[in-house]
């Protein structure tokens, strides 16, 4: 297949443009799947243990993250890579990406590849270089790293399929919750080419595990399942939409996780909402926490937020205004309450609601027990009892307890220049004084250095 590259660049200043690219994309972290290495090939993905580096944000910092071009036929209006704006393009080839990836694997920079990538020409043709580079990679190179790839919405089912037989995770963005916030914001996209490809990964996971369990060696597709991102805060959409269009995804497409990401403003377009604060990054943090309870605590989305209180407090994390919301359930003694209760309560996190489960089985539990197991009483204590009895004699009203809980500073995942979309680029500082040039950082690639 013949496409047009940009010849006159280097592997490197290609690699500088594409990484620069794709980091306004956040649906990169990866987890959950084990892919042994049959020691004639390179690399072995380990459950629980393969890019779970995050930057001090929790991003995922451990995958090398590119675009495979930022050429684009489509015109987002949020999207720095839209076709009429007037930037550097570019396009890796498969053979490039396989060689970088290579390279920074053996090196020991990266433990996997996260590849998205513009519309070049149409979406099978883009799907097309992805599947190649997967190929080469796996096949070739025998690469058995981490992938998380794109599914390109709109492209052939078949290459959609073949692609997910080499990829550990695919993802699809959803990016703006409604269909009419994409008919505005991304006029060539539709929402039915962006859940098709969802609902094929979902049933291809679904029958490649029922295969798994006749024959244990049938190939395995996407194994570590799909994800999606949603832009927060391009469209007028509440949190209580979001929330319940992630909850839609989770319960109806069974995804692994749903990616929030506070819109950057990084077009002049009149379509798109001035934010003279900067991009909501305390929003993009709150609806992650709510996530959080959405998939690990039991809640659901209407639990947290309703039409009439549509937005997340943004002074207390959500399970705490849960909580106050609903304090005529506390005090809960811990020494009897049940496992759903436990996760409920501000200061209990799902591992010291099973300690607790575990350890009250052989004797009462007291304060200073819940402490070495983790409970971090300075929030539970207006919320529990031991024994029958509260740690300090506290008033159980809404007031006093919020004011006490916002005197407990929360760790709020931000820069102290406030800025937490920044992908750490492969050539960030990470602590030394100096940084590679960018020959220094090729030298290194190629084994030179
Ligand atoms: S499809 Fe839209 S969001 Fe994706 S690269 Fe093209 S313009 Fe950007």
């Amino acid at each position: 297949m013949n496409y047009k590259v940009s010849e006159e660049m280097s592997v490197m200043e290609k690699l500088g443009i594409l990484t620069d690219a794709a980091k306004y994309d956040v649906a990169c972290t990866s987890s959950g799947v084990d892919r042994k290495g049959s020691g004639s090939g390179m690399g072995n993905t380990v459950a629980g243990g393969i890019c779970h580096s995050f930057s001090a944000d929790g991003r995922c910092i451990s995958l090398l993250k590119i675009l495979f071009t930022n050429e684009c036929i489509y015109d987002c209006k949020y999207c720095i890579n839209r076709k009429s704006n007037d930037v550097v393009r570019t396009s890796f080839t498969p053979d490039e990406v396989c060689e970088l990836t290579m390279g920074f694997y053996k090196r020991n920079y990266i433990e996997g590849l996260f590849l998205s990538s513009g519309i070049l020409y149409n979406p099978d043709f883009t799907m097309e270089l992805i599947y190649q580079t997967l190929y080469k990679l796996r096949r070739e190179h025998r690469f058995q790293g981490y992938i998380h790839v794109k599914a390109i919405p709109g492209a052939d089912p078949f290459l959609i399929q073949k692609t997910g037989l080499l990829a550990d995770r695919m993802s699809v963005n959803l990016e703006l919750p409604t269909a009419e916030g994409l008919s505005r914001l991304a006029p060539n996209k539709h929402r039915k080419n962006i859940l098709a490809p969802m609902r094929q990964i979902q049933n291809g996971i679904k029958s490649s595990k029922n295969e798994i369990v006749l024959y244990k060696n049938a190939p395995r597709f996407v194994p570590a399942g799909q994800s999606t991102q949603l832009i927060v805060g391009a469209t007028p959409e509440n949190d209580y939409q979001l929330m319940t269009v992630a909850e839609n995804l989770y319960e109806k497409f069974e995804l692994k996780r749903v990616f929030y990401s506070a819109f950057v403003n990084v077009n002049e377009d009149k379509e798109l909402p001035a934010l003279p604060g900067g991009p909501p990054l305390l929003r993009e943090h709150r609806l992650y926490q709510a996530d959080w309870l959405l998939r690990f605590y039991g809640f659901k989305a209407g639990e947290l937020l309703s039409e009439a209180r549509p937005n997340f407090n943004i002074l207390l994390d959500p399970k705490a205004d849960w909580a106050l919301r609903h304090l005529e359930m506390f005090p809960v003694e811990v020494n009897r309450a049940d496992y759903q209760l436990l996760l409920r309560i501000p200061g209990i996190g799902v591992k010291s609601a099973q300690r607790i489960v575990m350890a009250r089985r052989s004797s009462f539990l007291s304060f200073p027990d819940l402490k070495k197991i983790g409970v971090v009483l300075k929030r539970a204590l207006y919320f529990i009892t031991c024994n029958g009895k509260m740690m300090y004699n506290t008033k159980i009203e809404e007031d006093y307890i919020t004011r006490n809980l916002l005197t407990v500073k929360e760790k709020l995942p931000f820069d102290k220049d406030g800025i937490t979309y920044k992908q750490l680029s492969l050539f960030d500082d990470v602590g030394f004084t100096m940084q590679p040039n960018i020959i220094d950082t090729h030298k290194a690639v190629l084994g030179q250095m």
